[in-house]
């Protein structure tokens, strides 16, 4: 009941929570011990117009770590705090081809760009440079604004990756000898571990995609959380780095700017349309939500909304 008289956009979101939720292919992140807890059968879909509507199904109000979400949000506030020359003479926005977790760095010894982890790691340092002990709260705060509520944190996750991180250590220590960071390294990584570990559901995710999606002003609150230039350049490096060593394939086989994370979570941004956001815990190799992909596939074509077939 009720079914037929359902919006066309809850409909088809219903259909895709319907068609995919038996895929369990895939597997939930365990180099974090903390994640391996995730339950593979969690599936949450939010979609947030730029007119506010917004759309739900299934686990969309589900608490889950943000993790590499956390990357597209925190580039957008260390550009608006220290400005563009100094993000660029940190960070660069070539798309890696590489893992999320690389270590490699640029012939000029910088990350290559700010959705890996190198390139976030130097953000969260850019945002220390200014704040100093207050850079989580500020991180906080914005993303908080951009999902239009407050964002608390997972100190069990926070513990469980800042206890294992050796790797993200190993990336900071040396952003530490090229001078990309110049704090205290330990400072920076704990601060970098925490943004990781704050916690949303795919509605926040879609209330977040939807801010950039309407030039910064989130639609849901009204409240002008970033500048339409700075969304720009973060829906740019989404575009061109967001989905790791898969970045070429999904911008050719979906075409909207988009983010993962391994915590299960896709956010999915298409200028002056819409916001999407999506967790499900199975990850495919790249470490990209399988059943967040599969939506964001489905709905590109269902729409035919790939940014680059616009009329
Ligand atoms: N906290 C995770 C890490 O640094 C984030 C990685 C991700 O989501 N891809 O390894």
């Amino acid at each position: 009941a009720g079914y037929a008289n359902e919006p066309p956009l809850q409909r088809f979101l219903a259909g895709c929570y319907g068609d995919f939720k038996s895929d369990y292919s895939g597997t939930v992140a365990d180099y974090i011990p903390e994640l391996k807890r995730a339950n593979p059968a969690h599936f949450g879909i939010g979609l947030v117009t730029i007119d506010g509507h917004v759309y739900e199904v299934g686990d969309s109000a589900m608490p889950f770590t943000i993790q590499s979400v956390s990357k597209a949000f925190v580039f957008a506030l260390a550009l608006d705090l220290v400005g563009e020359e100094r993000v660029a003479a940190a960070i660069g926005v070539e798309p890696s081809g590489e893992a999320f977790n690389s270590i490699r760095l640029t012939n000029d010894n910088r990350p290559f760009n700010p959705m890996v982890n190198a390139g976030a790691i130097a953000c969260s340092g850019l945002i220390h440079q200014v704040d100093g002990a207050h850079a989580f709260e500020r991180i906080r705060e914005k993303l908080s604004q951009f999902a239009g509520r407050e964002l608390d944190v997972d100190d069990a996750v926070h513990a469980s990756e800042a206890l294992t991180g050796n790797r993200n250590r190993a990336i900071a220590w040396l952003l530490r000898n090229y001078l990309v960071l110049q704090d205290d390294v330990d400072a920076v990584l704990d601060t970098y571990f925490r943004q990781c570990a704050i916690l949303v559901t795919a509605r926040d995710l879609a209330v977040m995609a939807a801010t950039l999606a309407n030039r910064g002003v989130n639609p849901v609150t009204g409240v002008s959380v970033i500048s339409p230039n700075i969304v720009a350049r973060t829906l740019s490096v989404m575009t061109s780095s967001g989905m790791y060593d898969y970045a070429g394939e999904w911008i050719y086989r979906v075409g909207i700017p988009a983010k993962s994370g391994v915590g299960g979570g896709i956010v999915a941004a298409l200028p002056s349309q819409m916001g999407l956001g999506t967790f499900s815990p199975c990850l495919d190799s790249h470490g990209n939500s399988v059943r967040g992909l599969k939506v964001c596939e489905a709905l590109s074509s269902r729409f035919d909304l790939h940014m680059l077939n616009r009329s």
